[in-house]
Formats: C-alpha cells, sequence, structure tokens
C-alpha cells in the first residue's frame, strides 16, 4: 500500500513527521512525502530536523496574493503528481490551502483521503479565516478521519460524519514534541538570559493578527519587559512578511527583547521548556507547551483547541494590549496564580498518536485486503473493521 502524505507548512511537517516514521517501520507500507512549498525554509528547516527528504517536491508559484488563485494552482499540481505516483490513499494534515487542496485532489481523482487533526472547530468561518472553512470542507471528502480528541470526534460527528469513519489518536504533534525535547538542545538565545531571569515566549502569524494585532501585541510586549526588570522576551520572528516588518519596526533595538530568526524545532521547544509564560497565536504551541506546565495566553478571539482552555493551562486572550495585560500581570506578580496555570497535563495526546494513525489503516487494510488500484474505495473496509 502507499500513500501520499501533503506537507506544506512547518505545523504540517511537524505533525506528520511522526507518521512518516511510522509509516517506514511498518512492513507492507510505503509513504511517500509530497513538500508542497508552502511555507518555504520554515518548512524544510523542519524536515531536516527529522531526517525527511521529500519525494516529490512541488513548486506552485506561492508569491500569488490570492487564495483561490493560489489553491486551484495546488489543486492543479498535486492532481498532476497523483495521476503520475498513483498513491492508494492521500493522508493531509490540518487545515491550511496544502492540506484542503492535497484533499480536494485525491477527491476529485477518487483516491480516498485520511485527515489528520480532524474535527477541530472555532465554530467561526471568520476566525481563524480560511483555516475554520478549509478543515470544514475536508470532512465530507474524508474517508479517514483522525480526531486528536474526544470533543474533536464529537465534532465531526456533528457535521455528518459516520462513526465508523472517526478513529480518536491524540494528536501527533505530542509524539513530535516528545521525540524533539528529548534531544535538550541549547540555543544560542538561551546564552543571553541571565541567572533569575524569567522568559517570556512570543510568537505570532496569523492573518487575523495582521496590522492591528501585531501593533497590539508589542505594545504588550514593550509595557511587560518595562514594568518587570527580571523578564526577557525572546520572540522568534515568523517570515511571512506581514509580521516580521512590523514588528521589526515596532521592537527593534530594545533591551531585554530578543527578535530571533525562526528556531528550529528541538531549539524552540528547549525554549519553551525554560519559559515562564507564552504568548502565542499558534496551535501547535496550544498543544505544546501543557506538556512542559507552562501556561499560554493564546493571542486570539476565538480557539479551537478548548481542551487547553478547559484544563486551565491557557487562557484566550486577543490581540489586544489592555487585554494581554490584565492576563499577564497577575501571572508575573503572583507566583501561585502562575502555579495555577502551570500544570504538566496534556489534553491532546500521549505521543502514541502516529501509531494509533498507521495501526488503524493497517487494520482497515488486513480487513479488506490490499488495495490496489487508485480510487478503489476504502469505506467498506473502515465499517468492517470498526463493526
Ligand atoms: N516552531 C518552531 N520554531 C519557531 C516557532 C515555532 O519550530 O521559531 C514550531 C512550534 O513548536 C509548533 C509549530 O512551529 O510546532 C507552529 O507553527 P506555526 O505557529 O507556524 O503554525 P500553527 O501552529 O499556528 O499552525
Amino acid at each position: 500500500m502507499k500513500i501520499s502524505i501533503i506537507a506544506g507548512t512547518r505545523p504540517e511537517v511537524v505533525k506528520l513527521a511522526p507518521v512518516h516514521a511510522a509509516f517506514a517501520a511498518k512492513p507492507g507500507m510505503t509513504a511517500e512525502w509530497v513538500a508542497t512549498g508552502q511555507h518555504g525554509s520554515l518548512a524544510e528547516q523542519a524536515e531536516a530536523v527529522f531526517g525527511i527528504t521529500p519525494d516529490r517536491k512541488l513548486q506552485p508559484d506561492w508569491n500569488r496574493k490570492d487564495l483561490w488563485s493560489l489553491t486551484g494552482a495546488l489543486i492543479d499540481d498535486l492532481g498532476a503528481h497523483y495521476a503520475q505516483s498513483r498513491p492508494d490513499a492521500v493522508l493531509v494534515q490540518g487545515d491550511t490551502a496544502t492540506a484542503f487542496s492535497g484533499a480536494m485532489a485525491a477527491f476529485l481523482a477518487n483516491i480516498p483521503v485520511g485527515h489528520v487533526e480532524a474535527g477541530l472547530r472555532s465554530g467561526d468561518l471568520a476566525h481563524p479565516f480560511p483555516e475554520e472553512g478549509f478543515r470544514k470542507l475536508i470532512a465530507p471528502i474524508g474517508q479517514m478521519h483522525f480526531a486528536p480528541t474526544r470533543q474533536a470526534a464529537r465534532n465531526l460527528k456533528q457535521d455528518g460524519v459516520k462513526d465508523a469513519l472517526i478513529r480518536l489518536t491524540g494528536n501527533t504533534v505530542i509524539d513530535a514534541v516528545q521525540q524533539v525535547a528529548a534531544l535538550d538542545r541549547k540555543p544560542a538565545v538561551l546564552d543571553r538570559v541571565n541567572d533569575g531571569e524569567r522568559i517570556i515566549l512570543v510568537t505570532l502569524h496569523r492573518r487575523e493578527n495582521w496590522d492591528e494585532g501585531v501593533a497590539g501585541v508589542c505594545t504588550a510586549i514593550r509595557t511587560l519587559r518595562n514594568e518587570n526588570p527580571d523578564v526577557r522576551i525572546i520572540l522568534p520572528i515568523h517570515l511571512n512578511p506581514r509580521v516580521r516588518g512590523p514588528i521589526e519596526a515596532a521592537l527593534g533595538n530594545e533591551g531585554r527583547i530578543e527578535l530571533i530568526e525562526p528556531l528550529a524545532y528541538p531549539e524552540f521547544v528547549a525554549v519553551m521548556k525554560r519559559a515562564y509564560l507564552i504568548l502565542s497565536d499558534s496551535g501547535g504551541v496550544q498543544e505544546e507547551a501543557p506538556s512542559f506546565g507552562v501556561p499560554v495566553l493564546v493571542l486570539r478571539d476565538k480557539t479551537e483547541r478548548q481542551e487547553a482552555i478547559r484544563a486551565g493551562v491557557a487562557k484566550l486572550v486577543g490581540a489586544d494590549a489592555a487585554r494581554i495585560l490584565a492576563a499577564a500581570r497577575p501571572l508575573l506578580k503572583s507566583s501561585r496564580a502562575h502555579a495555577r496555570m502551570a500544570r504538566r497535563s496534556n489534553p491532546f495526546g500521549d505521543g502514541k498518536a502516529s501509531e494509533r494513525i498507521v495501526e488503524a489503516i493497517a487494520l482497515l487494510l488486513a480487513s479488506q485486503g490490499q488495495v490496489n488500484s487508485p480510487g478503489a474505495s476504502i469505506l467498506p473496509m473502515m465499517r468492517t473493521a470498526s463493526a
């Protein structure tokens, strides 16, 4: 059985790398890695960490500014790739243009689609845009839905996905973060942190935070630095020029604010482990931080990762300076308030999600025999396996 794994963004690489490794360890299965280039060097940096050499690198023009044109080009390129490579199934992850296009091209080529991290919902098509729409649109055309949490599985059922097609696996990001945390790297930026200093780690990249959001977060960061002489801010700046320019303009050359290039994943996780507090609009970071007991203030108005909020290890604060400050100040002032959020308990997974995904696919195959022709539906196998 040949599976095509489609990855373009940094989080897709991080979250699909452990699945790729689990396929490699499974006799009778081959997984090809198809890189779409969506995050360019950021994704390549993550591929290098996991020792992944793409079997195919697509080169759509990522400089097109319109999402419809980008998505159209990507569906075209992926469809052409499937026609030539003839995988038995396609695996996509999450909610990006890469994931949606990978799933849509496979659907149109009549190839079964598996969706890793299926079922996340914010309930608002505008937040996050376009991600909420992309992940919802994958649901009706996918044939295997790997839900990271019970809530995600419930969301899928609510969207009409049949129970028999859903597997509760945990999130593969926990598999990845456990693997790289064990490397225990020490990035150079940690050498600039003085003894006794508390680290606030910040990441910011989402479309909904461009412009106003970036300005609000930068104001909050400067204020927190001014108010707390023992705080050092570490901010690896995303390569996207829509956030990079404004952040550099607002915070360049400020004491105790380290604006640095994106860190390789093991280095980033090393900083996360050492952080006192994280401010982030990243989905992956919200999922990873509870593994290390580091509180996260989520720089968004809505999140599809309610599990961390409910567990009390993350708080939704948006990107408005006053709201960020109102949430951050008590955590910096009171070690008790901080301790209440700093619990090492991760609602997103246990580090075995990739194994479960590969086992589920293998089980389905074993129950039905090998699928040899592209386009052969695995729907009956899914039903048999869960019967
Ligand atoms: N990350 C990284 N280096 C950095 C910043 C983030 O390796 O300098 C990792 C982070 O640990 C997480 C992923 O990149 O696994 C998150 O990516 P991003 O914030 O771009 O996307 P999102 O999670 O919001 O989809």
